[in-house]
């Protein structure tokens, strides 16, 4: 990557920062409802080779978008003439963290990025874009900010610059989260901690399986769930959905069965989410199996949300002896997770693959997300 950056910047980088993409182990769902949610760090993520510039200008290219040099001022408004094509629309995520970053003294930088994530696929290459450059940008400019506020200020930056309203756990994940060890993040206190969770060592494996069942679904029923979630809370006097200590009685006083749906998992979800966190305390790792397959079927069948490919995928895991899985993400498509013994894991995959083969679905992709090291400088 120096040499790429040498010859698109003319010349050399300081250094490199990288940050990684997360999979949320449970708690779907439990973020917008000021719940919890348990996330961890992937080996794979975003790199930032990068040099610092004095000039007020951030100039941004990306392995993997085309359309070459982005340069803008860390000030607002654009310094290229060109404005912002959608084929550059992907450089408001590093911009726009320069933007909110330069309010705590950091400046312009030359930054060339590359990654091993997938985008779009559930797996936060946003974040990991985000949080890579926030790294960079304070190191360059010898700005220190502790990373639970950083994790807010890049949150920031993707609701306001880029226009996406995220809630905290992919800044929180990539920023926080520790090899070997999940992050317990509060979503409503926005604080965390770190919870051991070394599969490895347990002879276990966690697969994420890419279902390839497209998202076109995904933006008109995230935003109903998250409506009729605020509707719930409202007439149950609550502020949000986490405030629901009495299950049997919140579901007594609601008229709406569709409601009642959605408070169950809600509420049951953020109990899952505190059950696995404590067998991850008693080091019960294989347990974790029963938390997901509940969390599978209260997606399913309460909160309406999993898809044909995610709940066969999920089936044809146990059928192999996988000890559990769920789907992950907004729903109606992406990913699904499953946790199996080591040894069983390519059964798992052929099992899968198999169902997908028999019902005539594109095959699944796979990928293993062992608990790895949130964001650093790592050259
Ligand atoms: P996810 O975070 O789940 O991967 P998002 O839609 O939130 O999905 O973010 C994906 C967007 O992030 C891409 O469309 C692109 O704009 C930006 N992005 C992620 N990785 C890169 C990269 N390597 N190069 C350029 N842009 C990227
Ligand atoms: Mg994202």
């Amino acid at each position: 990557m120096t040499e790429a950056f040498a010859e698109l910047f003319g010349r050399s980088p300081e250094g490199v920062w990288h940050a990684p993409g997360r999979v949320n182990l449970i708690g779907e769902h439990t973020d917008y409802n000021d719940g919890f949610v348990l996330p961890f760090a992937l080996p794979q993520g975003v790199s930032v080779t990068a040099a610092r510039r004095d000039d007020g200008v951030v100039e941004v290219a990306s392995r993997q978008a085309g359309g070459g040099i982005v340069r803008a001022s860390v000030d607002g408004g654009t310094v290229d003439s060109e404005g912002w094509p959608p084929d550059r629309a992907w450089a408001a995520y590093p911009v726009g963290v320069a933007r909110v970053l330069r309010e705590h003294g950091t400046g312009g930088a030359s930054l060339l990025i590359d990654s091993d994530l997938p985008q779009g696929a559930g797996l936060s290459s946003s974040a990991a874009l985000e949080c890579a450059t926030a790294l960079a940008l304070c190191d360059l400019h010898g700005v220190e900010i502790e990373r639970a506020e950083l994790a807010r200020l890049v949150q920031r930056a993707e609701n306001e610059q880029v226009g996406v309203p995220c809630g905290l756990m992919d800044q929180a994940a990539s920023l926080l989260c520790t090899a070997g060890h999940a992050l317990m993040l509060d979503c409503r206190s926005g604080l965390s901690s770190k919870v051991p969770f070394a599969t490895a060592d347990a002879g276990l494996t966690l697969l994420v399986v890419d279902t390839r069942a497209n998202r076109n679904l995904a933006t008109g029923g995230y935003g109903q769930r998250r409506a009729e979630c605020e509707k719930a809370a409202a007439k149950l006097g609550v502020a949000a959905l986490r405030d629901v200590t009495d299950l049997a009685g919140a579901l007594g006083s609601l008229r709406d069965p569709v409601l009642r749906r959605r408070v169950q998992h809600v509420v049951t979800e953020n109990h899952r989410v505190e059950a696995t966190v404590g067998l991850l305390r008693a080091g019960a790792v294989a347990e974790l199996g029963a938390m997901l397959n509940a969390s599978h079927m209260s997606l399913r069948d309460q909160f309406e949300i999993s898809w044909p490919e995610a709940d066969a995928a999920v089936d044809a895991a146990l059928r192999a002896g996988a000890r559990g899985g769920r789907m992950v993400g907004g729903g109606f498509g992406g990913s699904v997770i499953v946790l199996t013994a080591t040894d069983r894991a390519a059964r798992v995959r052929d099992g899968i693959a198999a169902t997908y083969a028999k019902r005539g679905w594109p095959p699944p992709a796979f990928l293993e997300a062992a608990p790895s090291p949130g964001a650093r400088r790592s050259a």
